[in-house]
């Protein structure tokens, strides 16, 4: 269970849901998504229609839940949560889709993952607002047509690549969302700290947002968690004294690395001279799945510059012995 893992855990999402800026104007951040997404908005508002469906795309943890809420918000329709692998058959989706209201948001977290069958009912559903269900068997079956109120299919999903080009292309808006800045991280663990109600000074909030490798969700939780370290060792204020104090117990470095992000890259410097090491080795070595570590753990340290990815294998970079505190090879 990692302090800086950027996917969902239970403990978020006791507090997540309080946290959620409703309002586009809310919504820190992301200047090139929420600007484009305005003006879609807008003029759909002007033409009264619903507007077109939006991909959401890029890691865990950046807002694209949030971001869904947003657009119905501003919208003014109501707003339907599912996701890819809920939807097992062809009579889920129409269940859902049938009792939208004009208007309304469907939104699917990791639509990659939808069935292949599901996603040929989606496309006309998304193309024409209508769906074509094959009801009896045998010779009996025949296809019924059922007309959808319009409305606005929100997806998301960490893997653009890996969605279909079918797919891809019924949606008239594709968003990518990116790592936050620093700034905007910062400007985040404020807000959250007003809603939590707790002081927090402005170092100590630039100091939480540099440890939150570019993710809110990871930015909230480690303030939840300074924030119970200043209620215990002090007077509940969050300096950024205490922020250091507590992330240290914390063990969550400057860079926001943390022990599991330390073991890696010291076993590919120490026991692979930096690399080229393959990645199945690596994950031996230090007793992690290769898949953990090539969608959880390496995205980070390759934001960074600390690794590279090479045909040859994964190799340590410069900035990477310095950071670890290494003689350059
Ligand atoms: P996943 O795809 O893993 O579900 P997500 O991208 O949908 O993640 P959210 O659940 O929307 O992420 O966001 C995580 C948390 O980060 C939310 O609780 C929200 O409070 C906060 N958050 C996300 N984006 C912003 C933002 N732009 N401004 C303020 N808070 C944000």
């Amino acid at each position: 269970d990692r302090t800086v893992s950027s996917e969902v855990s239970s403990f978020d999402e006791q507090f997540e849901l309080s946290l959620r800026p409703q309002r586009l104007a809310q919504y820190i951040g992301q200047h090139k998504v929420k600007d484009n997404l305005r003006i879609f908005i807008d003029a759909a508002k002007m033409r009264e229609e619903s507007l077109d469906h939006v991909l959401l795309y890029g890691p865990p943890g950046l807002g694209k839940t949030t971001l869904a809420y947003v657009i119905a918000n501003e919208m003014n329709v109501g707003v339907r949560m599912t996701s890819g692998p809920a939807i097992e058959r062809p009579g889920d989706l129409a269940a859902i889709l049938s009792a939208l209201e004009p208007g309304d948001v469907l939104f699917i977290d990791e639509i990659h993952r939808l069935p292949r069958a599901i996603e040929e009912v989606l496309y006309s559903a998304m193309e024409d607002f209508c769906l074509d269900i094959v009801v009896g068997k045998g010779p009996e079956a025949r296809t019924v047509r059922l007309d959808l109120p319009p409305f606005t299919l929100v997806g998301a999903t960490t893997r653009a690549g890996a969605l279909s080009a079918p797919l891809r292309d019924r949606f008239g808006v594709l968003l990518r969302l990116e790592y936050y800045d620093d700034e905007s991280l910062a400007e985040i663990v404020s807000r959250s700290a007003t809603l939590f109600d707790v002081t927090i000074d402005a170092e100590a909030a630039g100091e939480l947002a540099r440890r939150s490798r570019g993710t809110p969700r990871i930015a909230n939780r480690l303030l939840k968690r300074v924030r119970d370290y200043a209620q215990v060792l002090s007077d509940g204020a969050i300096t950024h004294a205490l922020a250091n104090q507590a992330l240290e117990l914390l063990q969550v470095d400057p860079l926001g690395l943390d022990h599991i992000d330390h073991k890696l890259m010291q076993c590919l410097i120490e026991r692979f001279n930096g690399g080229p090491a393959g990645v199945d080795t690596l994950a031996a070595s230090i007793g992690e799945e290769s898949m953990t570590i090539e969608d959880v753990y390496e995205p980070y340290l390759m934001q960074i510059g600390f690794l590279q990815r090479t045909p040859r294998g994964r190799m340590a970079t410069h900035l990477a012995y310095d950071h670890f505190g290494y003689e350059q090879p």
